[in-house]
């Protein structure tokens, strides 16, 4: 509920003392910052509420280099129940809210999958009033904006801080110093609510900002030495200035380890500030008042840091210190690729945090010891130290470190027991345990579907569903009712209209809402396999051309990814299907029966337009290599099958919904281990020309790459290899005329359109599971071990009072 006349009183006086304008005068980011503040006057009560309340037990801190929030305005109007609300007070006043929402910049503090992970449980935390708070860095830029000239995709920096971001709040009084070896900056936080669908509860992401301590020389001023004058404010400054767009594979540079230890130290030193604040007795206590959970390896110094803290500042033993650290961790693993585990060259660590290094020191010392007490031979020993050949394995420490460590699906898990993580599960089995990802359906539900949304609500009766996603399994018994799934299939419709137009204004390309729409949205990396897709699209048009009568639906592929700005052969491939695009789509023979369009700049608020738009979700990872994935889920929750490899959470996802709903194809990991010394892509290659003629579009003048060498580099790749791997070691030539089947099977099965929205239907009732809230509730049982706090309102407050 809001106060509406107080709502519209704010939006007037903060257009007035911000900007000095009115609603006639204001432009759209005006309108936009004053109407987002004004909410935050209505909530600050409540927010101050859960943070004391949350005071008075154990809490749970998220730890994480990223956190991909996307849009907050229309979540939060959500979450608090006062979207109509609001648009009728905006109507009042003439300002449209649609507009209102896209005036809002997306937080893009994140690369993908992992950061969206962290957004969608701070999400699920407040909503089941658990006392959990974020830590991350606001970053000036977020992930770059991404472009294409002549189809080569240019970045450009996310300059999203630019107009102000309203939902911040600046809490200066609450810096903390962070010292390096010959650097001390200062980190300021800023917090940004977090609001809990129907709960007043208001949870607290605090994102640190690295500021000079001195912000400006005056003497170097006086002297005319303007450049040095502000060198150290320049120098602090860089530390949070920039997301670093790596997604998975970890580059050691110094900066990025200076953002690693400058956001972690500041969190640590908030964290045992508060502690020592609310519940302290002593340092003994610190791990029943306080849980730290490690997104990957980025905020890992965190276990060294504490140990620095205890032993040198609080001066505990060493021993006992090592108990309550490693009683305070929980470390995620996200990735199986070795390139992405993290390690940090020593000398750079040493030079960047000497103590912090001897600590680290000390630990893999202990760690050696005790392995030799066991009996572990020195090559094990070896395989399993933080330091090894110069280098600290962060992973390694992560684990030793904590009580906890997780994988992000079950066959994720499998394969961190069994095979990567293999000797520190025999060291530890208690210690490890599996966290089936989820997404938060307040966002890829209610957000961005509300007719779908609307749709659920009258056929349960209740919203409730928003709160407890299991209850979608009740609709089951729809699945045979002609009535609903025609309602279904109008508005899925509906949304791939919309899209249609979104597409239109922002791609300038038309897109028959007739088709099926096929959609690939991911990070663009090798093992995604997007080459694959790109090939079976190749081999379709290919067909056409030579069966102009062959009867299939209309299709619509439809890609979007950003490639990291170093990764040559992800922007090859993004070139690639821009060119396929741009033959296919202009060839009017095939008669717009295929159509390829690769989106600009896809993000969270693109993502929201495309999931619930989608007929069919393309998930075709190498099998075994995609950790979890969520994408898949946020297409399932919309009432997509997936047309996926046996992968990742692709496993759980046919689990749920059945094989029969699903279309899997493709090497399963166990094959993969089978053939993968031995395998050999021109065996497919020389046997199949279908194969063939694809794969030689990249060197036989079908396309143009610019001069750039990309499209022979990547035939290369996959016939030859290269210098660091074997060729094709995604097994694309592999799965390649298994994919072209699975996708003949789509198209059958689509031409009975009660049939295929029966399948999507299937999808959407059994997808229960995939709620972050699902997934959260396991973290605070089983790792955690925090409890639900729901804040009490006033009136609540009195009759607790009355009753005393
Ligand atoms: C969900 C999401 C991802 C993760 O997608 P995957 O298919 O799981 O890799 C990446 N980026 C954005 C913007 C997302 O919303």
């Amino acid at each position: 509920m809001i106060n509406k006349t107080e709502l519209k009183k704010s939006i007037e006086r903060i257009l007035k003392v911000e900007f000095m304008s009115t609603i006639k005068t204001a432009c759209i980011e005006e309108k936009y910052y004053a109407v987002s503040k004004g909410i935050i006057e209505q909530i600050i009560d409540n927010w101050q509420k859960s943070t004391e309340s949350y005071r008075r037990q154990k809490q749970a801190f998220y730890l994480s280099a990223e956190f991909l929030m996307g849009r907050a305005f229309g979540n939060n109007l959500i979450n608090l129940g006062i979207y109509d609300d609001v648009r009728s007070v905006l109507d009042e006043i003439q300002i449209d809210i649609n507009e209102i929402e896209a005036a809002e910049e997306d937080a893009g503090l994140g690369n993908g999958g992992l950061g969206r992970l962290a957004a969608c449980f701070l999400d699920s935390c407040a909503t089941l009033n658990l006392p959990v708070t974020g830590y991350g860095i606001l970053y000036k830029y977020g992930i770059f904006k991404q472009k294409f000239i002549e189809g080569f995709q240019v970045e450009e920096g996310d300059s999203w801080l630019k107009d102000g971001y309203p939902w911040a709040v600046k809490k200066a009084k609450e810096s903390v110093i962070i010292e390096f070896s010959n650097e001390r900056v200062k980190a300021v936080p800023f917090d940004i609510p977090i609001i809990g669908h129907a709960t007043k509860n208001i949870n607290t992401l605090r994102l640190w900002q690295a500021e000079p301590i001195r912000a400006f020389d005056f003497q170097l001023f006086n002297d005319q030495k303007y450049n040095e004058a502000v060198e150290e404010k320049n120098k602090a400054e860089d530390i949070s200035k920039v997301l670093y767009p790596n997604d998975s594979d970890d580059r050691g540079k110094t900066l990025r380890l200076k953002q690693q230890y400058f956001f972690v130290a500041a969190s640590i030193k908030d964290i045992i500030k508060n502690y020592k604040m609310r519940c302290y007795k002593s340092f003994d206590d610190f791990n029943l008042y306080n849980a730290i959970q490690l997104n990957d390896t980025h905020p890992v110094v965190a276990i060294p840091e504490l140990m620095r803290i205890l032993v040198d500042d609080e001066k505990m033993e060493w021993q006992k210190a090592w108990e309550i650290t490693r009683n305070t961790f929980s470390y995620t693993n996200h990735t199986i690729l070795s390139e992405a585990l993290e390690q940090w060259d020593c000398q750079l660590f040493k030079g960047l945090i000497p103590r912090v290094y001897e600590v680290i020191i000390k630990i893999d010392t202990q760690l050696a010891s005790e392995l030799k007490i066991k009996g572990y031979s020195d090559d094990k020993i070896q395989g399993m130290r933080i330091i090894e050949d110069g280098k600290i394995r962060m992973a390694s420490l992560a684990i030793y470190g904590s009580h906890t460590t997780n994988g992000v699906a079950a066959l994720h898990t499998d394969i961190l027991k069994e095979k990567e993580l293999k000797d520190w599960y025999q060291l530890y089995p208690e210690r490890f345990q599996n966290k089936t990802n989820g997404i938060t359906p307040r966002r890829w539900l209610a957000l961005c579907n509300k007719e779908l949304a609307e749709m659920i609500t009258e056929l349960l009766k209740s919203d409730q569903w928003i709160r407890d996603l299991s209850m979608l399994k009740e609709l089951d018994k729809y699945s045979e009712d002609e009535s609903v799934l025609k309602r279904f299939i109008c508005i899925k419709n509906q949304k791939k209209q919309q899209l249609a137009e979104y597409i239109k204004a922002y791609e300038n390309i038309e897109i028959n809402i007739d088709s099926i729409f096929d959609i690939q949205i991911k990070r663009l990396h090798e093992y995604k396999r997007q080459l694959l897709n790109a090939f079976q699209i190749l081999d379709l048009y290919y067909k056409l051309k030579e069966n102009p009568h062959m009867e299939v639906p209309a299709r619509t592929f439809i890609f979007g990814a950003k490639a990291a700005p170093g990764y040559f052969r992800a922007k090859g491939i993004i070139k690639y299907i821009n060119e396929i695009a741009r033959l296919i789509n202009n060839d009017k023979s095939i008669n717009e029966k295929i159509k390829v369009v690769f989106i600009q700049n896809y993000r969270v608020s693109y993502a929201e337009r495309l999931f619930p738009a989608a007929d069919v979700s393309i998930q075709i990872s190498t099998a075994g290599k995609e950790a979890s994935g969520t994408g898949n889920m946020k297409f399932m929750l919309n009432g997509t099958p997936t047309v996926g490899t046996y992968d990742g959470a692709n496993v759980e996802i046919v689990e749920e919904a059945g094989d029969e709903n699903n279309f899997i194809f493709g090497a399963r990991m166990e094959e993969i281990e089978a053939i993968k010394d031995n395998y050999n892509p021109k065996d497919y290659y020389n046997k199949e020309p279908r194969i063939k003629r694809v794969v030689d579009t990249l060197i036989d003048g079908t396309f143009d790459d610019g001069g750039t060498g990309m499209f022979k580099e990547l035939h290369n790749a996959l016939l030859e290899g290269a210098s660091w791997h074997k060729a094709d070691n995604y097994f694309i030539l592999r799965d390649f005329m298994e994919y072209t089947k699975v996708q003949e099977k789509v198209d059958e099965a689509y031409n009975n359109r009660l049939e295929w929205a029966k399948k999507c239907w299937k999808n959407l009732v059994n997808s229960g599971k995939f709620s972050t809230d699902r997934t959260i509730s396991q973290y605070a049982e089983e790792i955690w071990n925090i409890k639900h706090t729901p804040i009490l309102i006033e009136s609540e407050e009195r009759r607790v009072k009355s009753e005393e």
